[in-house]
Order: structure tokens, then sequence, then C-alpha cells
């Protein structure tokens, strides 16, 4: 489905990575977790590139998509570039990584931006008081490259079935407080009820691998992980 939608703010995160919030003009239904398709308007001819919803749905046909600023990429570079009101066209919403809701443990893993999906469906689940335990593990390098931390805590503190563990690679800082290592070191050290656990998984193809294989290890069937590459 085509739709269009105007920016009604656009806010930096970190160094590389900023925050699009998008109106529709008419009704637009998601579910939490699923993306859409932007069209680039650069100039160049058109391209499009798919952006998760890191937002759950709300009544005032606002979302939200987080994005981290490649390099010389137009995607990235064009939607850093919009100002309120900017008009953009999307198709969607598309995807099937969304959360059922039932009695299993759910363990969601991301990198970076990949935590967008994971933004929404987390959120809305609990708001709604979906009490299945769900643990997000959330990798990073830097303490600069920091987002979405505060939100996930209150969350944490909030509901007693949510747990929030962020890593940090590269921790500048040797006081760094956190978990210092890689997300997957996190989770070799997981034991996990693999009938009774649902994972899901976001982020660049290296470490949707990895952590896959990790949790196959675990004995988990490959219907129960669900996963969202970004490149
Ligand atoms: C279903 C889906 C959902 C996506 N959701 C998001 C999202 O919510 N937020 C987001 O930032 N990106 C997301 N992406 C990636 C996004 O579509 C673009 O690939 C990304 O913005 C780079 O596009 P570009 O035109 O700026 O750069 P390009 O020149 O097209 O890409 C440059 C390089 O950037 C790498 N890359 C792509 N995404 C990332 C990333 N997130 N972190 C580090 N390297 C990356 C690619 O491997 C590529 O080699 C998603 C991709 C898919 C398929």
């Amino acid at each position: 489905m085509i739709n269009s939608a105007k920016v009604v703010q656009n806010i930096t995160l970190t160094h590389d990575v900023f925050e699009l919030t998008l109106e529709t003009k008419s009704d637009f239904s998601f579910t939490a977790g699923q993306f859409i398709n932007v069209k680039i308007n650069d100039g160049a001819p058109p391209c499009f590139r798919g952006y998760s919803i890191a937002s759950k749905p709300e009544d005032n046909n606002q979302f939200r998509l987080c994005i981290k600023k490649i390099d010389g990429g137009r995607g990235s570079t064009w939607l850093q570039s919009l100002k309120n009101d900017a008009e953009i066209t999307f198709l969607g919403p598309i995807g099937k990584l969304t959360l059922n809701p039932s009695n299993k443990k759910v363990i969601f893993v991301a990198t970076g931006t990949g935590v967008a999906p994971f933004a929404g469906i987390i959120e809305e689940a609990l708001l709604k008081g979906n009490n299945q335990e769900m643990a997000l593990y959330f990798g990073l390098r830097h303490e600069k490259d920091i987002f979405y931390r505060a939100k996930f805590e209150e969350l944490a503190q909030k509901y007693r079935n949510f747990k929030f563990n962020l890593t940090l690679s590269r921790p500048e800082n040797p006081d760094f407080k956190g978990h210092i290592g890689r997300v997957t070191s996190m989770l070799d050290e997981l034991t996990i009820d693999p009938e009774n656990t649902e994972i899901f998984i976001c982020g660049l193809k290296d470490m949707l691998q990895e952590v896959n294989s990790i949790f196959l290890g675990k004995g988990m069937k490959p219907e129960n992980i669900h996963l969202e590459q970004y490149d």
C-alpha cells in the first residue's frame, strides 16, 4: 500500500543515529515490529530503503523511525536532511517481525539500530499488560553510541517481566560500569528452555548469523527464531 507522511520531528539521538517522527494524512495501522519501504526522493532516480517502525501504534497516526546515518549512503543521508513538514512517500506496513502473545519467554537481540522494531514491540506488549517474560540484549560499541537507554531502563523498572541488558564492546571510559563485550558474550552464558522460548534477532547479517547459531546450538527450533536482516 502506497502511503505518504510528513515529518513532525527530526532529532539527533547520537553522533550517527537520528529519529524521525512521521505523521500520515489518513489512518495508518500497523503491528508493532513491522517496517516501511521509503522512497528516497533525493533528486537522483528514486530508490527504496526499508526502515523498521520504532514505536507502537498510536491514535494520532504518528510513528517513529530510528536510523543510522551511513557515510555516503543515499537513504540515510536524505532522510537525515529532512526538515519539519517535508513529505515522504512509502510502501507499507510490511513484515512479520511481530509478537504473538503466548506464555513463552521472549528474548530480543539487537545491535545498533536493529533495536528499532523491538522498541515498538516491547513498549506495546508491556503497556497492554502482556506478562510474558521478556529480555532485551542490546549491543553497541562505545558510550557515545548509546541511545534509547533511558526508555528501556524505565520500562525495566516499571515492569518486572522485562529485563534490559546493554553491553558495549569497546567502551572508551575504563570505568564504564555496565557489561563489556559483544552481545554474543552475554548470550553464550544464557540457559534457556527451548520449548518455552521465542527469539527475535535484528541487525546486520554477520551478527544475525552468529546469534542464530548460538540459539540453534542451545536447542531452539528455527521456527521459533524470528530474524530481520538490515543489509
Ligand atoms: C526490513 C529492513 C528494515 C530496516 N530498518 C532499518 C532501521 O530501522 N534503521 C536503520 O538504520 N536501517 C534500517 N535498515 C537498513 C536501511 O534499509 C538501509 O540499508 C540503510 O539506511 C543504509 O541505506 P543508505 O542508502 O543510507 O546506504 P547504502 O549505500 O545503501 O548502504 C551502505 C551500507 O550500509 C550498511 N548498513 C545498512 N543498514 C545499516 C545499519 N543499520 N547499521 C550499519 N550499517 C548498515 C549496508 O550493509 C551497506 O553496506 C533496514 C533494512 C531492512 C531490509
